[in-house]
């Protein structure tokens, strides 16, 4: 990886950011009143960044006392010294104008936006308060917290404390949940997070749907351009010609929805022509000869008129993945609620990887480890009364994390038992969740609204509370004790002060829980005396860490030949081709392809995605990173054009099947995209008014999500079931 280029790895990202430009534009922007301290010269302080979740190692620099740049941390193995283009834009998170400053409690009606300041106090007071009487009439399940990322560890150390077992991220059900229940099916065990994927080994890799170096993830997109570097082949699925799909020797224009055909069709060639791993299979396989059968029908002539992928390429592709195996890696992909169908999806993308024998083996998906750093000696929580309220009667029996959208349905319905209080941090669930109205008609129903951020977000508008959070340059948050190739933990540390009446999550957290009369599940007198005791267990340097930003634990074994025990957690502890534990729950146990349905004349398939700079609906106001890309376009297919007279860099607005129309959106158009479907980059299109800068400027693909298909096994809500059209009145 030491010989990848910069240059190199900035052509795959499709974007290139310059550090010392950007501070300059930044400290014009912003001011640098922002930033305290009177000191001269330069300082240089390691953390970890939070522009996205991935938490790469970082350098911040301080100069004359001013917030001055970030650069990748060297020793780091996530970033590896160079950081991806938005994480070098993170600085303008301190400088933008429109962050949160101090405590706002809701002047009138929620959604309308005005608000009073008021102190830490008043607010904590009155959340608490708050909280105790729901507590008192409700009990305390009927809170629930939405969080995303590690800042939000001791928000829920709180409300678990408090005693509820409603905790929920948007990463399961509304993002990576299909993949890890697919995988978990097949494998025994989850793909994780940072993907165990080994990229940087692998000699073919296959993207379906991943348009990785647009999705930026700092280590992956690194480790795709050592592999193209080194010759990889590369084979893309995608109705998108995407950034990757440039780096394709195959690149497949699939018609969207049939993923799952092709897949199918691409494992009936790897059998019929005996090219899987044939030893790899008798050891581990269970149910390959139900399987096998299963397979006989998906033909590349059946897959054709499905995929509009011919035979041919069908054929060659999948000799093409044989030839390079065990060293072919199908990407599992990360956001992949799609079309309902996506844990079935995803188990075919697994078990085409358990024909190729690539889980375990080098270039193919290799076994993560971690830092043996304990857990801080709390007191045990109290046992909550009632079951998570998200998934009643294991509706969805697959589902291992909580659903957040059964917890809107049960705020809505008040079954099986009401919902009165939210607490939302670091996720803007109107951008998050399909649907946006339900979650209106969800908040409406709540007695408490509480809304952590650092920007006043689409959600933060509809709070009854907001508190400001300071941005990661300015805080510590939870020792990063991630799952990786090499075990290591890292710390995120102030680099600067917050400018205003910002705090960190964990202060926030914990002063809530002394109002709540749980302060005794805070018995640490300060959050380095937390980090101490958590390291010290295991003979760990504190001050090491400060000075480094990560400590690195030894080497371990990271594959089968290396060593680790090829052991699956499966009933049958074997990799299931064939899931007899799908079958008694009423489901397909080897996946089975359905047609999608189609839109609306004159609709297209709506696709999103995302674009390197920005990361979901959260950096729009940094203003690093909306100098790079301060609006969406939509894609448009010349013949699409043509047929609506549609003009290059012309203003639409697109309406969806039940009349939802966007904000204007610019047109480009594109043979880059197909013609039967439409692509916008997620997350723009902001409606809310203190987001000053991003207010207005390209369109929500959210707000045209109307419809989503659950998926049956896991209640993942997929969100390509949506059709737009244009409306041309905007010039
Ligand atoms: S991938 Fe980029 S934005 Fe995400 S943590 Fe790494 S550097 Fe930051």
């Amino acid at each position: 990886m030491n010989s990848l280029s910069r240059r190199k790895f900035l052509k795959i990202t499709g974007a290139a950011v310059g550090a010392a430009a950007a501070g300059t534009t930044i400290l014009k922007a912003g001011g640098s009143a922002t930033s305290k301290g009177s000191a001269t010269g330069i300082r240089r302080v390691p953390t970890y960044c939070d522009i996205c979740f991935w938490k790469c190692g970082t350098i911040g620099y301080v100069r004359d006392g001013v917030l001055w740049k970030v650069e990748g941390n060297p020793l780091d193995p996530l970033s590896k010294g160079r950081l991806c283009p938005r994480g070098t834009g993170g600085i303008g998170a301190h400088f933008d104008p429109d962050r949160l400053r101090a405590p706002l409690m809701r002047k009138k009606n929620r959604g309308e936006e005005e608000w009073v300041e008021v102190t830490w106090d008043e607010a904590l007071n009155f959340i608490a308060d708050k909280l105790q009487r729901i507590k008192i009439a409700y009990g305390p399940e009927a809170v629930a917290l939405f969080s995303h990322g590690i800042g939000g560890n001791f928000i829920k150390h709180t409300m678990k404390a408090y005693g509820t077992p409603n905790i929920s991220a948007p990463s399961f059900a509304q993002c990576r949940g299909p993949r890890d229940v697919g995988f978990r099916l097949t494998f025994g065990e989850d793909v994780s997070s940072p993907e165990r994927t080994d990229i940087r080994n692998a000699q073919c890799i296959v993207l379906v749907g991943s348009h990785l170096g647009e999705n930026m993830h700092n280590t992956q997109v690194q480790e795709f351009a050592e592999a193209i570097g080194k010759g990889a082949s590369i084979i893309v699925v995608d109705p998108r010609f995407s950034i990757a799909a440039s780096k394709a020797k195959y690149y497949l224009p699939i018609k969207p929805g049939t993923d799952l055909a092709l897949i199918l069709a691409w494992m009936h060639v790897i059998v019929r022509e005996e090219l899987y791993d044939r030893d790899y299979i008798g050891k581990y396989a269970f149910g390959f000869e139900q399987f096998a059968a299963h397979i006989q029908q998906f033909t590349p002539e059946w897959a054709y008129p499905e995929t509009g992928i011919e035979p041919e390429i069908i054929r060659t592709t999948a000799r093409e993945m044989a030839r390079y195996r065990p060293a072919t890696l199908v990407h599992p992909g990360r956001h992949v609620t799609w079309y309902g169908d996506d844990t079935q999806r995803s188990r075919a993308l697994a078990l085409l990887n358990a024909l190729l024998g690539s889980w375990g083996r080098k270039g193919g998906f290799y076994y993560p480890v971690s830092m043996d750093v304990p857990a801080y000696p709390y007191p045990p929580y109290p046992k909550p009364k009632r079951e998570m309220v998200d998934n009643p009667n294991r509706k969805y029996p697959f589902a291992h994390e909580t659903i957040t959208t059964g917890i809107r349905e049960a705020t809505l319905t008040g079954q099986p038992y009401p919902v009165k209080g939210w607490l939302v941090y670091a996720t803007n669930l109107l951008h998050a969740l399909p649907n946006e109205q339900e979650t209106v008609k969800a908040i409406q129903k709540l007695d408490l609204l509480v809304v952590i951020d650092v920007v006043p977000s689409e959600i933060a508008g509809w709070a009854d509370v907001v508190l400001p959070e300071s941005v990661y340059l300015e805080r510590f948050d939870d020792l990063n004790v991630e799952w990786f190739r090499e075990p290591f933990v890292a710390i995120r540390q102030p680099v600067v002060d917050a400018p205003y009446e910002q705090k960190p999550n964990w202060w926030i957290a914990r002063k809530l829980a002394e109002n709540l009369g749980l302060g005794h599940f805070y018995p640490w007198s300060d959050i380095e005396e937390y980090f101490k005791t958590r390291l010290s267990a295991v003979g760990l340097s504190y001050e090491e860490l400060k000075t480094r930003g990560i400590i690195l634990g030894p080497k371990q074994p990271n594959y089968f030949h290396e060593g680790v025990p090829p052991q699956f957690p499966t009933p049958s502890g074997k990799i299931e081709f064939y899931s007899r534990q799908l079958a008694q729950a009423g489901f397909d146990p080897v996946p089975m392809y359905k047609r999608p349905a189609t839109g609306p004349p004159g609709y297209y398939r709506m696709l999103y995605g995302r674009a390197p700079v920005h990361s979901f609906s959260r950096t729009h106001s940094n203003p690093i990173l909306s100098d790079m890309m301060d609006e969406n376009e939509v894609w448009v297919n010349p013949v699409t054009a043509r047929r609506h007279a549609l003009k290059k860099d012309q203003y639409v607005r697109l309406r969806n099947q039940d009349g939802i129309v966007s904000n204007r959106i610019k047109v480009k158009i594109t043979e880059r995209i197909r013609p039967d479907c439409v692509y916008v980059v997620h997350g723009f299109g902001h409606t809310a008014r203190g987001l000053r800068h991003a207010f207005g400027k390209g369109a929500s693909d959210a707000q045209l999500i109307t419809q989503y298909a659950t998926d049956p096994l896991m209640g993942g809500t997929a969100m390509n079931v949506n059709f737009v059209t244009f409306e041309l009145q905007e010039t």
